[in-house]
């Protein structure tokens, strides 16, 4: 039986890094709507050609383009037994999606995790962070250097279009505004709210995650 999680928290704050190490861990995937809008931009499907202007100023991309993007990603082999939500819900009307996705497959959430940073780290986090073109990876300038190329394949790193520091800002006051209200409302569901500090090593917050989610399953 797989384990189906959320891990929600402001831009910069590592739900990328974390959630593949936990969806790795649990042997789940892991299903970004920013991942998913970002293949889309890449291939310049008609999908991607709507959400564009959204995702190039910082914008949260309309709701029922990321419940259909949710929804399919469900009704396919890969989220059989689990997953873990990355990114997804950004507002109440996206949570309210889910509600009705899960009600409908009947299946429910095992934990909301919420990662937490203070403000002036998560800027420091994303103006810094470049991205592989070719392979994925994404590292910190803190780490590699301004202008070196992947570590792990030799091609160049870039910064994400939506990292620029006009477009951060927006994206942090649309976190503020859409996507904060939504930790009240796990932490009153059924379900509950579990909140992490997000700062230190990538592996200090990963063990932080994984003890908090083995106290949970033996409180439950
Ligand atoms: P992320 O990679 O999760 O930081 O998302 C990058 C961008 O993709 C966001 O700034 C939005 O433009 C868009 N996006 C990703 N997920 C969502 C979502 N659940 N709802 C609306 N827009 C989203």
């Amino acid at each position: 039986m797989g384990v189906r999680l959320i891990i929600m928290g402001p831009p910069g704050v590592g739900k990328g890094t974390q959630g593949e190490l936990l969806a790795e861990r649990f042997g789940i995937p892991r299903l970004s709507t920013g991942d998913m809008i970002r293949a889309a931009l890449k291939a310049g499907t008609r999908l991607g050609e709507r959400v564009r202007v959204y995702y190039e100023a910082g914008d949260l991309v309309p709701d029922e383009v990321v419940l259909g993007l949710i929804a399919e990603a469900f009704d396919g082999p890969e989220a059989a037994c689990g997953f873990l939500l990355d990114g997804f819900p950004r507002t109440v009307a996206q949570a309210d999606g889910l509600a009705e996705l899960l009600t409908a497959r009947a299946i429910g959430l095992d934990a909301v995790l919420s990662l937490e940073a203070p403000e002036q780290e998560l800027v420091e986090r994303i103006s810094g962070r470049r991205v592989c073109e070719a392979c994925g990876l994404v590292t910190h300038v803190r780490l590699v250097g301004d202008a070196s190329p992947c570590p792990a394949c030799g091609a160049s790193l870039v910064q994400r279009s939506d990292d620029r520091a006009e477009t951060v800002r927006n994206r942090l006051s649309v976190y503020r505004e859409q996507t904060e209200p939504l930790l009240a409302y796990y932490a009153s569901s059924e379900t509950g709210l579990t909140a992490v500090d997000g700062l230190g090593s990538p592996e200090a917050v990963r063990d932080r995650l994984l003890e908090t989610l083995r106290c949970a399953e033996a409180a439950g």
